[in-house]
């Protein structure tokens, strides 16, 4: 059963209630979570699960699960076994994840600074990075943190859009992402618009207006082989 992704509509939800639909010691599938599930380089969520009576079931990870759009909630090894049907209220450990936004919709705004095929990418809550088919001549980490700065602080609106399949196949020049390709059969793709800037298909999480990332340093730039020139960041503040 698919579990329904609240924070594709909306990245801000914090709370929310849901129902154990399976839980075993992989973990724990709901009906409905804001908890992303890790994917496309960003990571998984950490939170709460609170049971009616109280009792916190720690959220260390979120994993995607078995079935397209089920999502495995993973806690200790040692936590209390959840009832099938039972009604639980879910914290997401929104410090982390706010950053996650920040920093992956940072990501979005360098891409277009700098302009190389994108060859892989991590997010985690400390730093992101992306690695580029570029020559390291090409990059200079005081002009990267300086271009990207200036477009964050033109404090643009991001925005998903979706295209059906046909019309993404049509447009190949919005998939930058080399390893990862969009996912196909559902039918449609995510897009994240952020205007003028950046258009591409994207299933993660962001902010709603570049502005609150606010400012990012280039912490390093190394390489990690011919076609992965890495430039790491991170955010000021
Ligand atoms: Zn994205």
């Amino acid at each position: 059963m698919p579990t329904e992704l609240l924070f594709r509509e909306d990245a801000y939800m914090r709370n929310a209630g849901a129902r154990v639909v399976h839980a075993d010691e992989r973990g724990i599938v709901l009906d409905r979570t804001i908890f992303y599930p890790m994917g496309g380089g960003q990571q998984g969520d950490a939170g709460v699960l609170v049971r009616t009576d109280g009792q916190r079931i720690v959220i260390a990870d979120t994993r995607k699960g078995a079935e397209a759009d089920s999502v495995l909630h993973v806690c200790a090894p040692d936590a209390p076994r959840l009832d099938i049907g039972e009604s639980v209220a879910l914290e997401l450990d929104w410090d982390r994840r706010y950053a996650l936004m920040r920093l992956h919709t940072a990501l979005h705004v360098m891409s277009c600074v700098v302009v190389a095929p994108v060859t892989g990418g991590n997010i985690a809550p400390e730093k992101a990075r992306l690695d580029f088919d570029i020559d390291m001549s090409l990059l200079d980490a005081e002009r990267i943190e300086r271009e990207t700065n200036a477009i964050i602080a033109r404090g643009i609106a991001t925005e998903t859009v979706w295209i059906s399949d046909e019309e993404l196949d049509a447009r190949p020049e919005l998939v930058k992402t080399m390893s990862v390709q969009p996912p196909r059969g559902a039918g449609r793709v995510r897009l994240l618009r952020i205007a003028e800037v950046d258009l591409q298909p994207c299933g993660g999480t962001h902010v709603r207006n570049i502005a609150e990332i606010g400012a990012i340093r280039v912490l390093k730039i190394r390489s990690e082989g011919k076609r992965n020139r890495r430039v790491e960041i991170g955010l000021v503040g």
